[in-house]
């Protein structure tokens, strides 16, 4: 039986079968079991920020699993106390962090300390965007906004109201004195990588403020240099309340992290919450490694840089089928003119590239930080054959 009927009789049906069973990686090249290769354009769902096998990756994911792997949170050690500090300077200097293993559970960490504080000054409700995306915990499903995945699992325990993203007007009427907090994305990833208009994240944090709302900016997928900055937004210039990381942070070692600002950073009492795994001092070694490659190796300049210039090479394609680019530095969406991302994402696996169809009519790209220029190319140049076959 083969690697995929096997997935398929033993795994639960939630995903589907996957269409390709990786082996191996190095660097932005991944390699599938029958040794085919493809360039990772998708890059662990922008989770492998360095590619796959980094040196500095595997060296300090080796040294740390050999000198000890886990302590639980009843001692602490020094690469967790290290990377908090690291993200607090990287912040500006404030902050105090929580870490747990994924993105669902940073937000979870989110929305408790939201609770608490609605609690504790008469907020009875949540406002998050529709059509975004928070986590698969019933927590963080009960702030996502796609009814396909909530629906079925709903009515929620807490009250959230879902409000146009973008739209700063409704957002104002949507947050009374007796609003919690608002989660929003700064881009809308998993919507297919969707930018607010200019100024939104501004105006969400002044409407937040004045109504003495928690702004929580989820930015699983948008941080450590994804956009070509550490956060996405700082790209507004706007500190959230509290800000949410995962993904990209442990380059492929599972890490989440809540930081909370100002009151918010000490809204949490002992024994309030807790992880078992969260933080542990791999994955910790994982993240402190990622953070000094992407500044010894000036990977945010690389991503502005080849971002622009994928970006443009992309919009550039003429072809019937693709109408647009989304995005900024290596969060890209190929917006096309027809419900054809399944067959994109077919046609570019036959020609070596790993896309993701991630709307029916939005192909995500999010390829490692290390991608070179003539790779992005070799999609670009690549493009309009593929884009041919997924219209036939
Ligand atoms: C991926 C993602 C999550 C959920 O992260 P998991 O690690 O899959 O739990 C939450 N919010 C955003 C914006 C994401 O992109």
């Amino acid at each position: 039986m083969s690697l995929r009927e096997r997935f398929e009789a033993a795994f639960m049906p939630n995903y589907g079968v996957p269409p390709v069973a990786l082996a191996r990686g190095e660097g932005c090249t991944v390699w599938d079991a029958d040794g085919n290769a493809y360039l990772d354009l998708i890059g662990g769902i922008a989770v492998s920020s360095l590619g796959h096998a980094h040196p500095a990756l595997v060296e300090a994911v080796s040294r740390q699993v050999a000198t000890i792997a886990h302590t639980s949170n009843l001692f602490l050690h020094e690469p967790e106390v290290l990377l908090a500090e690291r993200l607090i300077g990287l912040l500006g200097g404030q902050g105090r962090v929580f870490f747990a293993n994924s993105g669902t559970e940073a937000n979870e960490c989110a929305f408790k300390l939201a609770l608490k504080h609605g609690k504790a000054n008469g907020r009875t409700y949540f406002v998050a965007a529709e059509n975004g995306f928070h986590g698969r915990t019933i927590g963080a499903l009960s702030l996502t906004g796609k009814a396909a995945i909530r629906d079925q699992f709903g009515p929620f325990p807490v009250d959230v109201r879902f409000v146009p993203y973008g739209d700063a007007d409704a957002l104002k009427n949507a947050v009374t004195d007796e609003c919690a907090a608002v989660f929003l994305e700064p881009t809308q990833g998993e919507a297919g990588v969707v930018p607010p208009p200019d100024g939104y994240f501004a105006a969400a944090r002044e409407i937040c403020t004045a109504a003495g709302a928690l702004l929580v900016a989820d930015e699983i997928q948008s941080a450590i240099g994804r956009t070509g900055h550490w956060f996405a937004h700082q790209h507004e210039g706007v500190l959230p309340d509290v800000l949410t990381l995962a993904k990209g942070l442990g380059g492929g070692l599972p890490i989440g992290a809540c930081v909370g600002f100002g009151p918010a950073a000490t809204i949490f009492a002992k024994g309030d919450h807790g992880s078992t795994f969260g933080g542990n001092p791999v994955s910790a070694a994982a993240a402190l490694a990622v953070l000094d490659t992407i500044e010894a190796d000036g990977l945010l300049e690389h991503v502005r840089t080849v971002g622009a210039e994928f970006a443009a090479g992309l919009a550039a394609v003429g072809h019937p089928l693709l109408g647009g680019v989304r995005g900024r530095g290596l969060w890209l969406a190929l917006v096309l003119t027809a419900d054809r991302s399944a067959q994109v994402q077919q046609a570019a696996q036959r020609a070596g590239f790993l896309v993701n169809a991630l709307q029916p009519d939005a192909v995500r790209l999010a390829p490692p930080l290390i991608i070179t220029s003539e790779q992005a190319a070799a999609f670009t140049a690549a493009l309009p054959a593929i884009l041919d076959e997924a219209s036939a």
